[in-house]
């Protein structure tokens, strides 16, 4: 859900003009607070019927008209719109180019809600997938990212705007169905038919809406911290759960509950499903590629979907041009999980690879900051760059802040953002408000500038006045960047003995360290704390 009225309005006046915004239509006048979705789906036919009540609430007076996303038909597919009404009354509507528009019986009242109920019916195009698993059997599974929800239900589908729902789905009583939150009821119907009826009382986006029906093997684990646990598969799969998700999912639950802040909702259920690869991070109900259950720990994949049920999730970004505080924080909390899990060497290869990817996708992606510019066309949303560069931003921030600082600034951001939406502008303000910096030019230079720094540079001992002389130069094309910059110094075999820090702003930069004797080695950013291409380093006379 959205701010209140009065709220929005002295947080608009008081915050500095956005950046960045997606084209997303906003609908400044209202708010979506409560979604009740009935489903039927079946097995002679791809064709959903569906009933959508949507509770509003109006921000402002005057509005006439309300908006939803709901795909049209095309090519056979899509949905056909058969009766809006409130409390019975038919309201006017018109449904075309993917827009549900209906017509107000008369003009809003700030501060009133307002129900409209949408009859519907279709097969999905996209979003929510029917078809085999790969034993064969027939499934439904929802995949609404980033903005797929509207292929079959009828939402403001867009992340600025959260509502709690409901979803009441009726399918053949062979198939279990798992969706958000709560399982309120499980009804055999006649005719061989089951109603179940899930209930998320926890606002969350569009895209985070899921179904998911199939026959499952479904396990209750120990609960974690009260919030229940569970595993659902196919049930060929069934003596997997353990391995594949269950051990995995309790260590992150607890990490990231003691690192971050309370998880934000009513159970957790990780869910094997067939029409997808990798993983989506669905409020409470995480599906997994199905391929992905194979009997081996999936602790990755597991541990960015977890991760993502505080950032993305709880905490999401009001606009898609921010779309790393959701990627970039579950990818670096992930490698935060794996240092705690397996130490801090599996950490560092975690982090070793990850500014290999960068500087790939830098040659892939020329001029394609962490922020994008105003992104219209969604198929962009997520380059890879989102999730690895938005990564090592917040690695160099804790280094930058400090790790004092930089928890206790993560801790904030859930706490005053969770269930609602952040921007990149509101997370840089926990963060100074944290560590009593400026951090503008830092967030500006890694999420809003393309490219890396290129360093290179020599280093020698001077005998005679008993110091090491390090010369270091920026190579890239472009302004120099500012930045910190460890160098270690060894004085036995192998590793780092002293650690110096400097800092660089220029296109190159001298520094001289007093020492006794020529080290045996010096290293540039012996920590990997540096989001850099290493130039060639080497030692002179
Ligand atoms: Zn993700």
């Amino acid at each position: 859900m959205k701010r209140g009225a009065a709220s929005l309005a002295l947080l608009l006046a008081c915050l500095p003009r956005p950046l960045a915004a997606d084209t997303y239509p906003r609908q400044a006048g209202l708010d979506a607070i409560h979604y009740v979705f009935r489903l039927a789906l079946h097995d002679d036919t791809d064709q959903i019927t569906g009933e959508a009540s949507v509770q509003l609430r109006f921000l402002g007076n005057g509005v006439r008209q309300v908006e939803l996303d709901l795909a049209s038909r095309a090519e056979g597919k899509g949905m056909t719109v058969t009766a809006v009404t409130s409390q019975d009354r038919p309201l006017a509507f018109k449904h075309a180019s993917d827009r549900l528009s209906i017509t107000l019986p008369e003009p809003s009242v700030a501060g009133r809600d307002f129900t409209v109920t949408i009859r519907y019916s279709g097969i999905p195009a996209g979003g929510l997938h029917i078809g085999k698993n790969h034993y064969g059997e027939r499934t439904f599974f929802s995949e609404n990212w980033p903005d797929k929800a509207r292929q079959w239900l009828p939402m403001i589908d867009h992340p600025y705007d959260k509502a709690t729902g409901e979803l009441i789905v009726t399918a053949p009583a062979q198939y279990q169905v798992v969706a958000n939150g709560l399982l309120l009821e499980e009804t055999d119907l006649p005719g061989g038919q089951r109603r179940t009826h899930w209930r998320q009382a926890v606002p969350i986006s569009s895209w985070l809406y899921a179904v998911g029906a199939a026959r499952f093997a479904v396990h209750h684990a120990e609960p974690v911290n009260g919030i229940p646990l569970q595993s659902w598969v196919f049930p060929q799969n069934r003596d997997e759960v353990v391995a594949g998700f269950e051990g995995t999912a309790r260590a992150a639950l607890l990490f990231y509950a003691e690192q971050v802040g309370p998880y934000a909702y009513e159970k957790l259920a990780n869910v094997q499903a067939a029409g997808m690869n990798g993983g989506t991070e669905h409020a409470s109900s995480i599906f997994y590629g199905e391929n992905s259950v194979t009997g081996r720990p999936i602790v990755g994949l597991v541990a960015h979907e977890i991760a993502h049920q505080w950032f993305g999730d709880s905490v999401t970004e009001r606009d898609w041009d921010d779309v790393w505080l959701s990627e970039g924080f579950a990818t670096y909390f992930t490698l935060l999980f794996i240092e705690h899990a397996q130490g801090r060497d599996a950490f560092v290869t975690g982090l070793k690879s990850s500014r290999e990817r960068v500087l790939a996708l830098e040659l892939e992606h020329p001029d394609s900051p962490v922020i994008h510019r105003n992104l219209s066309d969604m198929k962009k949303v997520t380059n890879q760059l989102v999730y690895q560069k938005g990564a090592w931003t917040l690695h160099m921030l804790r280094r930058l802040i400090g790790d004092d600082a930089f928890w206790n600034g993560i801790r904030e951001y859930y706490r005053r953002y969770r269930d609602q939406n952040a921007s990149t502008d509101d997370f840089r303000q926990v963060m100074e408000q944290a560590s009593g910096r400026d951090l503008g030019g830092f967030l500006r230079q890694w999420l809003q500038r393309s490219g890396v720094p290129r360093i290179e540079g020599t280093w020698r001992f001077d005998a005679e006045r008993k110091r090491v002389e390090v010369t270091l130069l920026q190579e890239q094309a472009g302004e120099p960047f500012r930045l910190p910059i460890e160098i270690g110094l060894g004085s036995g075999p192998g590793a780092t003995t002293r650690i110096e820090s400097v800092e660089i702003h220029d296109h190159g930069a001298t520094f001289a360290f007093p020492a006794d004797g020529e080290p045996t080695s010096v290293v540039v950013d012996p920590g990997t704390w540096l989001l850099m291409e290493a130039g060639p380093f080497t030692k002179t006379q």
